[in-house]
Parts: structure tokens; C-alpha cells; sequence
């Protein structure tokens, strides 16, 4: 199993550098049992035993990227209950987003539409990072949503898209690292 920060030039978690000094908060969105609390888990190495720390369906990590450090909320909070003031909170209070389907269920993948809408709705001008994510890519025999349906999804709604697997842990990884980049390439041209 690979770690985190593997494939970057400096491996290291530095506590001390704070070089953007932020701390994003990341929502997760989706139909039940597509996968939000695998993958968010699998971010907070609560799998592997990591360093993480996890209070309730939060899990707060420092990850490098790109050899910078950025730490992350990621919120598994959507579904914790029915109230609409919680639902309307989320769509509100995120820098990120992060809409799962199951490539198993359709209907989990036209409710990520609906969610991406809810999302434009609620945050009109804002151009927030949004990554649309296709889970359960290796469940290969009951496949309902085709990588090129996900993917002109993601194009039509302006948004990134990725497909994961939680359970074989692929592109998991990489699914956060994206959301990162995004943020920060929002971030840049902000600066300039
Ligand atoms: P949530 O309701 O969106 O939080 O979904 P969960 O994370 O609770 O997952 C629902 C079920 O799908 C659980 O039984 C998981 O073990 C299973 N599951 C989640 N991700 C994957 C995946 O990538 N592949 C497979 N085969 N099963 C998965």
C-alpha cells in the first residue's frame, strides 16, 4: 500500500513550514452507499492507522502536494441526518466539493447531477472546485455508468472528474491531491 506523500519530492509532513497556511474544508456529497465515508476513512488513514485525527464524520489531515503542505477537513456530513438545515449548511460552507456516484447505480449518478445544480444554486458566483468521482470502478461486471458518461458529465457541469475505487484503494489518493490543485489554482490566479 502506498503512502501519501510517496510519489512527491519531499515526502515528509512538516508541521512547522505552514506555507499556505490554510485549512480547506471539503465536503462530501452523494446518494447513500456510494462510498463517502470509504474514501473520507481511507483520507484519514483510519484504514492504515495513520497520523489523522477523526471527531465524529470529520477526518483532518496534512498532505504534500506538489512538495507544498495543505491540510484538509474533508466532511462526511451530508447524510449524518434528514434535517434541511444541515443539507443547505453544506452546500454553504465548503471549499471544496466533492460529489460521489457508484458506477454501479445510475441512479446514484443522476443524483450527482441534481447535487452539482443544487450546488451551482446555492453558490451562484462563486467558482468553487468541484470533482465529480465515479466509485466502485472495480465492481467491473455491474457497471451502469460508462467512464465516458462520467467524464461528459464533468464536462457539461464544469467540473473535474475521477473514478475510484475504495475498496482496492485506486485513485484515491489522487482524488484529494486534485481537489488541492484546484483549490490552489483558484487561489493563484486570485493573487495575480
Ligand atoms: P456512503 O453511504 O456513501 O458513506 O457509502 P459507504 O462508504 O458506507 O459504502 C457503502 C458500501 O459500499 C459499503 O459496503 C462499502 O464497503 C462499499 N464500497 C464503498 N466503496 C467501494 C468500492 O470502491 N468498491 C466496492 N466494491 N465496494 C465499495
Amino acid at each position: 500500500r502506498e503512502s501519501w506523500a510517496s510519489d512527491s519530492s519531499d515526502s515528509v509532513i512538516s508541521s512547522g513550514s505552514d506555507s499556505d497556511g490554510g485549512l480547506y474544508k471539503v465536503i462530501l456529497l452523494g446518494e447513500h452507499g456510494v462510498g463517502k465515508t470509504s474514501l473520507a476513512r481511507i483520507f484519514g488513514g483510519v484504514e492504515d492507522g495513520a497520523e489523522a485525527e477523526e471527531a465524529g464524520n470529520t477526518y483532518d489531515r496534512s498532505i504534500i502536494v506538489d512538495g507544498e503542505e495543505a491540510s484538509l477537513v474533508v466532511f462526511d456530513i451530508w447524510e449524518q441526518d434528514d434535517s434541511q438545515w444541515l443539507q443547505n449548511h453544506c452546500m454553504k460552507m465548503g471549499d471544496a466539493y466533492i460529489i460521489v456516484y457508484s458506477v454501479t447505480d445510475k441512479v446514484s449518478f443522476e443524483k450527482a447531477s441534481e447535487l452539482r445544480i443544487q450546488l451551482r444554486r446555492a453558490r451562484q458566483t462563486e467558482d468553487i472546485p468541484i470533482i465529480l468521482v465515479g466509485n466502485k470502478s472495480d465492481l467491473v461486471r455491474s457497471r451502469e455508468v460508462s467512464v465516458d458518461e462520467g467524464r461528459a458529465c464533468a464536462v457539461v457541469f464544469d467540473c473535474k472528474f475521477i473514478e475510484t475505487s475504495a475498496a482496492v484503494q485506486h485513485n484515491v489518493k489522487e482524488l484529494f491531491e486534485g481537489i488541492v490543485r484546484q483549490i490552489r489554482l483558484r487561489k493563484d490566479s486570485k493573487e495575480d
